[in-house]
């Protein structure tokens, strides 16, 4: 007879609840931080011809070498430091976890903040820390976050640069505080480095424990999950050996060198989409002034937080979605969060539908 689950499965997995991803069939999908633009139809067939010659019979190439080069030379990946590729970024979070987890290590990062590093972190049995960031614009409390570097000696610690789900960049400076005063390794996720123009990659080899983490998803190739860490090759070598086999598939390798090859298309679609929040942020802000009881955030990414009157998330959430528009709750999932929502930049359209919606949702209230 087999366990019983509740004997076997991890009590810490047991408490939790799988990673939840709402129905949006039929909804304007605001709610993922996605690019929702295409690609034009003469570079969709160039794609698909070459994924014609595509060898699925056969494992893919281990290390994406092509794809490799393509990423360096699209992205500028300073040329002494070496990559590994993960399936999305999630991955490369993961192997960093799996790499450097042993009792007693933690890892750090500020909060709110991107909820993976906490997940990935427990998957691994690597203890959490996470210090809150400031209640009026969600900037990094340097003096409590050095303390609590002090205090826990984090094996790792992740900023998201812009963070993720406030929208803003930290100073530049207290990232580079927390790299010199950290113990182990600071991983800067720029996961939404299409949408700025602040990096911390051209200052890869500055610290001897800095690496820099990025991702396909949010320029537009959220379907392919490809993420890449850059850094010191001493230390890519080391996480390399938790890699699973061949976890960059045969088409997301094809399909990621050739869009990567076409890099223009994209910086094209994601400076529309920086030109689309700046105009979004100010019909928030003019709904502000004009005391709508919103309050959004400044964001160096493509989607934008926003508060609402107290207690009125829930219902605007909802009523956003009876309006056929649906965007992320983030209320009740951190104390910093309570009233908050968070919007992605879409199509000049749907971020009009949802204008719409949301000054219906408020002026209701
Ligand atoms: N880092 C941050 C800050 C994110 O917001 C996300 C996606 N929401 C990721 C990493 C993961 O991206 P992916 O796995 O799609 O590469």
């Amino acid at each position: 007879m087999s366990a019983p689950i509740e004997d076997l499965i991890r009590s810490d997995i047991q408490a939790l609840r799988a990673y939840q991803v709402p129905d949006a069939a039929g909804l304007i999908k605001l709610d993922a931080m996605e690019n929702p633009y295409g690609w034009p139809e003469a570079l969709r067939d160039e794609w698909l011809e070459r994924l014609r010659k595509a060898a699925i019979n056969r494992y893919p190439d281990p290390q994406g070498r092509a794809l490799q080069l393509v990423i360096r030379e699209a992205m500028g990946v300073p040329e002494d430091m070496a990559l590994l590729l993960g399936n999305g970024s999630d991955e490369l979070i993961q192997m960093l976890c799996l790499a450097v987890a042993a009792p007693g290590r933690k890892l750090l990062s500020v909060e709110p903040g991107f909820v993976m590093y906490r997940m990935i972190a427990l998957f691994a049995g690597l203890g959490y820390a996470g210090v809150p960031l400031r209640a009026d614009d969600f900037s990094i409390d340097l003096d409590a976050t050095l303390a609590a570097i002090e205090r826990e000696r984090p094996a790792l610690v992740f900023l998201a640069y812009p963070n993720n789900p406030t929208g803003n960049l930290f100073e530049a400076g207290a990232i580079e505080r927390i790299i010199e005063a950290s113990p182990g390794l600071v991983v800067v996720d720029e996961a939404y480095a299409p949408f700025t123009d602040a990096s911390f990659l051209p200052r890869l080899g500055d610290w001897p424990n800095l690496l820099v983490m990025r991702t396909v998803s949010k320029m537009g190739l959220a379907g392919l999950r490809l993420g890449y860490l850059a850094g010191p090759p001493a230390w890519l070598e080391q996480l390399d050996k938790v890699r699973l086999p061949y976890n960059i598939n045969v088409l997301t390798q094809a399909s990621a060198a050739f869009a990567l090859s076409h890099r223009a298309v994209f910086d094209e679609q994601t400076g529309r989409i920086r030109t689309d929040r700046a105009e979004l942020f100010a019909a928030l802000a003019a709904m502000q002034r004009d005391g709508a009881g919103i309050r959004p955030y400044p964001s160096d990414a493509n989607f934008i937080l926003l508060r609402t009157a107290p207690g009125r998330a829930g219902a605007v959430f909802d009523g956003l979605l009876r309006r056929g528009v649906l965007i992320k709750r983030l209320d009740g999932s951190h104390p910093l969060l309570t009233d908050c929502l968070r919007v992605t930049v879409g199509r000049p359209e749907e971020n009009a539908a949802f204008l719409d919606a949301l000054a219906a949702e408020t002026a209701a209230a």
